[in-house]
């Protein structure tokens, strides 16, 4: 442990093995997951057809690199660009790298119409990823502060406020691109309205902008639909993606449509490991398992059982705020700091997180079950019952 870096304020548990939505650590304590390695795993843990596929193909092939076709890729390229209906997909191996990316992708869209210095739109309370350009579009002082400078070229706006970005495009001749979270989860589980997101497609339409969401933590079913920007019907030019692609093993993918679509040549942009045979076939898993089991669905129901559950339980507790969410991501949202929750849940075996200082965040696997939903419910508000009240 002393030899690691410390990036990372660990909690004194490590787990040893889980089964679906239970997690055993190295003492034998089980706990029930409700966290899903923040909404990477997908399916839970341990989960047959999943581990079968990962053991299968890693006999056969786990890496041959991008100098050569990879069939896997190209099957989970079509996948992807049917489920978005969208056009092309470029494979990594994080929400970062989907995110680098995707900005690569609107600064050379935008030198291409003559653009010397292009702008992105960015937002407040965004969360992007923590390497240079992406820690610069990200909306949090705290993981700018010692880094400066920053990467330049992006423009922040508040979330929700289509009024200041129509501002923006009247004197700002150099933006190319808006970027954001459908559902903000880094930022406290804040969802975009409906029709602020149909509101800002149209504004991109109007000056020739480039849609990018970064859908890295809401999409692949999350919110109760495959991508969060499908509840409202809009297609964005790109989306990128990453955490529960694969139910854990690491994965990114940039996906574009339209003016976003076919602008990168040999040469422009690449990632030795990206989308690799091991990977590929993880998500094309993952991606099966959710179809075939209706997977998607169930994170709806069992999403709003959770929501209606908390919510009954705590509506009359002082301190409570609200409830944020949809399908299977989860806010609840006090009225003080409740970091000391999650060390607590942690005593009574309950896995779950806490950001924005004041937000409670769930992320079970899509998989939970409707007994899972009430154990959760039950033993959370009991947690955070007696957190208010003491
Ligand atoms: C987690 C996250 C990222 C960063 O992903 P990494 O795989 O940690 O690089 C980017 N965007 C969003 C919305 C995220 O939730």
């Amino acid at each position: 442990m002393s030899h690691v870096m410390n990036t990372y304020a660990r909690l004194p548990v490590a787990f040893s093995h889980g089964d679906g939505s239970w997690i055993t650590d190295t003492e034998g304590r089980i706990y029930l997951d409700a966290l899903s390695g923040i909404a990477v795993n997908t399916l839970g843990h341990n989960h047959p057809e999943l581990v079968a596929a990962i053991a299968a193909q890693a006999g056969r092939l786990l890496h041959t690199s991008n100098l050569y076709r990879i069939p896997q890729q190209e099957q989970l390229a079509d996948k992807l660009t049917s489920l978005t209906s969208m056009d092309e997909v470029f494979f990594c191996n994080s929400g970062c790298e989907a995110n680098e990316a995707a900005i690569k992708l609107a600064r050379f869209y935008g030198h291409k119409k003559g653009i010397d210095s292009p702008a992105i739109v960015v937002m407040e309370k965004a969360f992007h990823g923590r390497t240079m350009a992406t820690l610069s579009a990200t909306g949090n002082r705290k993981t700018q502060a010692g880094f400066e400078p920053l990467v330049s070229g992006f423009v922040r706006v508040p979330y929700n406020d289509l009024t200041a970005i129509r501002a923006i495009a009247e004197h700002n001749k150099s933006v190319v691109a808006v970027m954001l979270e459908i559902v903000q989860g880094e930022g406290g589980i804040q969802i975009a309205d409906v029709d602020y997101q149909r509101g800002l497609r149209q504004l991109c339409d109007e000056n020739g902008w480039l849609l990018i969401c970064d859908e890295v933590q809401c999409g692949m079913g999350r919110t109760g639909t495959w991508f969060g920007f499908q509840h409202s019907g809009i297609r964005p030019d790109i989306v990128t993606m990453a955490k529960g692609l694969s139910g854990g093993v690491p994965i990114g993918a940039c996906i574009t449509a339209g003016n976003a679509a076919g602008l990168f040549k040999p040469g422009n942009h690449g990632s030795t490991f990206g989308g690799n045979q091991l990977a590929t076939t993880a998500a094309l898993t993952v991606i099966d398992v959710i179809e075939k089991q209706g997977l998607i669905a169930n994170a709806e129901a069992v999403g709003r059982l959770i929501r209606e559950g908390l919510m009954d339980a705590l509506s009359e507790t002082k301190g409570f705020v609200e409830i944020r969410g949809q399908g299977l991501m989860i806010g609840i949202e006090l009225d003080r700091p409740c970091g000391d929750l999650v060390t607590r849940a942690l005593e009574t075996g309950l896995l779950i997180n806490v950001t924005a200082d004041k937000v409670v965040r769930l992320l079970p696997p899509l998989n939970f079950s409707v007994e899972e939903a009430r154990e959760l419910v039950s033993r959370l508000a009991q947690l955070i019952r007696d957190f208010l009240t003491a």
